[in-house]
């Protein structure tokens, strides 16, 4: 059990949890147990990761009494935002408490002087992205699942999104939190004042902390001015290394664009199936580019990357002319995991991070993945910032092919980091990654994290069972 040795009966660990939230916000039944048991992830369901019970605290008051008590009797608990997660970092795979922030979802401040948003944890991104937008102001991390992630869940997994090119992921956004400990003590770290180096930066020690160090309860974020125009362009090659060329070109040329997502053939030839749209499906890769900025650079700009797209023996070049015309071009990537889901029984999808330069050597060793298993791996992701979403496409209930695919995941990330990369871009570790965080880190890297992980959560109640054991 990770350590965590629960002394407390489930009855007496209900009637505890209902004094403090009450009937309404605790759910016990089997239904409900079973809806908090699984995530966003790849990962089969198991009966025995259903929460003994779920609970909704409305403040911190509420949250501190909750993270006591399963301290005191060593219960484990687990904080949920919406359950988006790639990983199974908020499954319960010891039982215990999930804790869920879905209630704790006001916007508590937009201080336009100082650009900065003070949010509560269960906040829906895609909320915060639209009120900032209204007073013109901008949140630009965007992770594609910005219509249900909360920013809790954003805060702990440091989620990037298409705009990271430009703009940089969670993390750089993130000033100050407050957080609750495993012994319940609530700090505050960061503030308002920009500047800041007084002590060790907590913040962000628990930005992509996963659940494991504290329950996060407000969350101070940056903000900036809000783009003035933007466009966007489609480009389709003829080979995956003109993509890649042609984006290091482009930031090279001192055009940082707002997104450069890049799309492999099997991507495309699936979406454009799943969309019914017509779009060159011989062609080998596509990059789907947001440039932003002063309208009166925009047109220069888009000349320029559409004349490095042609040097770079782009097939077809599409420039949108209309805000309209845009968000028909960003469905395509948007809806490119469904799509490519689409095309088989069973699609797990995974995410690596690797430098920029070696993207066409990792689509390569992809490839040769997925040939060496009988498996056809799709590739799309974030090519400005070298985050590929390999998706495994199989019949899962064929024999041998869950291995088969476990060996092909193993080589994935083995893959991405001899290339010099990384487990994940975004995604975080959770249970999905952590029989490989010793090879990312090291036997000493991985001791660090441990020796951080008991300073703050000594009896080991917080998410046990994520990131390693
Ligand atoms: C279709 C789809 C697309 C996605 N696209 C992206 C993408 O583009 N970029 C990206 O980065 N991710 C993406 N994700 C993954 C996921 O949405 C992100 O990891 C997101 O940040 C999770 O938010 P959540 O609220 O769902 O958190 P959950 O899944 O509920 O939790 C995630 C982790 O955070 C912890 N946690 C949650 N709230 C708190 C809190 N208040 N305090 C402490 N710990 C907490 C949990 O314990 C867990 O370990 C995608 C997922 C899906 C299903």
């Amino acid at each position: 059990m990770n350590g965590v040795n629960q002394d407390m009966l489930p009855d007496q660990l209900h009637q505890a949890l209902a004094a403090i939230v009450g009937p309404d916000r605790l759910l016990d039944v089997d239904n409900d147990r079973f809806t908090y048991s699984y995530d966003g992830s790849f990962l089969p369901l198991v009966p025995a990761h259903r929460p003994d019970v779920v609970v909704f605290p409305r403040d911190v008051g509420e949250v501190v009494r909750i993270v006591r008590l399963c301290n005191d009797h060593r219960v484990p608990l687990v904080p949920r935002g919406a359950g988006s997660g790639r990983t199974g970092g908020s499954i319960p795979v010891n039982g215990g408490v999930v804790l869920s922030l879905e209630r704790m979802n006001r916007i508590l401040e937009i201080d336009r002087k100082n650009m900065m948003a003070l949010v509560e944890p269960g906040v829906r991104t895609m909320d915060l992205g639209r009120a900032v937008e209204d007073v013109g102001l901008f949140y630009p991390p965007d992770p594609s699942s910005w219509t249900v992630s909360t920013m809790g869940g954003n805060v702990a997994e440091n989620a990037g999104g298409a705009r990271a090119v430009k703009y940089g992921v969670t993390k750089d956004y993130v000033l100050g939190l407050q957080v609750v400990l495993a012994n319940g003590a609530v700090i505050d770290t960061g503030g308002k004042a920009v500047k800041n180096v007084t002590g060790y930066d907590l913040t962000h020690l628990f930005v992509g902390s996963e659940g494991t160090l504290g329950v996060i309860t407000k969350i101070l974020v940056r903000l900036i001015s809000k783009p003035k125009a933007k466009k966007t362009l489609l480009l389709m090659f003829g080979s995956i290394d003109d993509a890649s060329e042609c984006v290091t070109d482009m930031l090279s040329s001192g055009i940082v664009p707002a997104s450069a997502e890049i799309m492999d053939k099997t991507s495309i030839q699936a979406v454009a199936r799943f969309r019914k749209v017509d779009i060159p499906v011989e062609a080998e890769a596509a990059l789907l580019i947001d440039i932003d900025g002063p309208q009166i650079l925009l047109d220069d700009q888009a000349g320029a990357v559409t004349e490095m797209a042609r040097q770079h023996q782009a097939v077809q070049v599409s420039v949108a002319q209309t805000s309209a015309e845009a968000d028909e071009l960003w469905v395509l990537r948007r809806t490119m995991g469904p799509a490519v889901a689409a095309i088989a029984k069973n699609k797990i999808g995974e995410d690596i991070s690797v430098p920029r330069a070696a993207l066409p050597e990792m689509i390569r060793r992809l490839g040769e993945i997925g040939r060496k298993h009988g498996l056809t791996i799709a590739v799309f992701g974030h090519a400005g910032d070298g985050n590929l979403h390999p998706s495994i496409l199989a019949d899962l209930s064929e024999a041998g092919a869950r291995e088969r695919v476990d060996q092909a995941v193993a080589e994935v990330f083995r893959a991405a980091l001899e290339v010099g990369g990384t487990l994940s871009g975004e995604h975080g570790i959770g249970i999905t990654k952590k029989p490989f965080i010793e090879e990312a880190l090291g036997k000493e890297g991985v001791r660090a994290l441990r020796a951080v992980k008991h300073a703050l959560d000594p009896n080991g109640i917080l998410n046990p069972g994520k990131i390693f054991e």
